[in-house]
């Protein structure tokens, strides 16, 4: 739906860049080897393939952020291979923990352990390619709750070489993904077409609720950060999101680029229980408010799709 908002966002936008190509975005991938519920290591392995050439082709960098605890799910040598591959495109990589719960629930020590417990493949490939182990991200961008928690796990990441990668876009994209993988499994083409339609859709609506949100703390446009996952439907959509890209004028760069940007200086306080992303952070930091009123959620559809199929399999 176009509102006025919209209109007045857009134009303000474009009046706003001078080089069509000025803005800067990196991409991060989280839950390596691959967020799927489809137990399959070809159609793992094929996805990733397939998504990393996109990423080639499209010229963005990418992070992708490790669940090693994945790598016993499926064929533990071909899950590695997957990691390799990422390595072998140019693109980085960043511990996610182990097993991927959350830091509110295990505690901080526990949830430490489980850090140190995702490190070994990923450090030992990234030495092998003559990088380190530098980024860490969240699982479900929770931080840490209440604050000694937060404190702790800062303490120990700082302590031990890590970085946090915040996420400064996030569109949802996990929530259209199980839906898209279950069309697929069901040979249910025009769901498929229709998820992959929508899913192109919400994500430019969000991009530029994202833009318009990050004007409102730093009256410009930050280097982005965006939260996307190793699936199936970002393998099928690259070239799609590519352009989305080129539309609003971002470039790809590395997530060490991004964040040389300022903004990512700003001090992050919260300490609640939710896993929310750097521009809600900062605009509590800020005293700023953010425009929710133009924000919206994935379509009801969808939501819907999700919580079935995340209940079937
Ligand atoms: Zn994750």
């Amino acid at each position: 739906m176009i509102t006025a908002t919209t209109v007045v966002a857009l134009s303000f936008f474009l009046a706003g860049s001078a080089d069509a190509r000025s803005g800067k975005i990196a991409l991060t991938f989280d839950d390596l080897p691959a967020l799927t519920i489809l137990k399959d290591q070809s159609y793992v392995t094929w996805l990733n393939q397939r998504l990393l050439q996109g990423l080639k082709r499209h010229h963005l960098p990418a992070t992708g952020f490790v669940n090693e605890g994945k790598l016993n799910d499926l064929d533990h040598t071909r899950q590695i291979d997957v990691l390799n591959m990422w390595l072998d495109a140019g693109m980085n990589l960043g511990n996610h923990s182990f097993s991927h719960k959350s830091p509110n629930i295990l505690g901080a020590n526990a949830y430490i352990r489980d850090i140190k417990k995702g490190e070994p493949v990923t450090k030992a490939l990234l030495a092998r390619h003559h990088r380190t182990l530098r980024w860490f991200r969240h699982p479900y961008l929770e931080t840490g709750s209440p604050e000694p928690v937060k404190r702790q796990i800062n303490g120990w990441l700082a302590t031990h070489g890590y970085r946090i990668a915040p996420v400064t876009i996030d569109a949802n994209d996990w929530e259209f993904a199980e839906p898209y993988d279950d069309a697929i499994a069901r040979r249910d083409e025009t769901q498929r077409r229709l998820i992959k339609a929508e899913y192109l859709q919400y994500t430019e609506k969000m991009l530029g609720w994202y833009r318009q949100a990050a004007h409102t703390l730093f009256n410009r446009d930050i280097a982005y950060i965006m939260l996307l996952h190793a699936t199936r439907l970002n393998a099928d959509s690259i070239d799609d999101l590519a352009a989305i890209l080129r539309r609003n004028g971002l470039h790809g760069v590395p997530l060490d680029k991004a964040m040389k940007d300022p903004a990512y200086r700003t001090p992050d306080h919260y300490a609640g229980p939710d896993g929310i992303e750097w521009l809600e952070r900062w605009s509590q930091t800020l005293h700023k408010d953010l425009p929710w009123a133009s924000f919206s959620d994935p379509p009801a559809n969808i939501q819907s799709a999700y919580r079935r199929v995340d209940n079937d399999y």
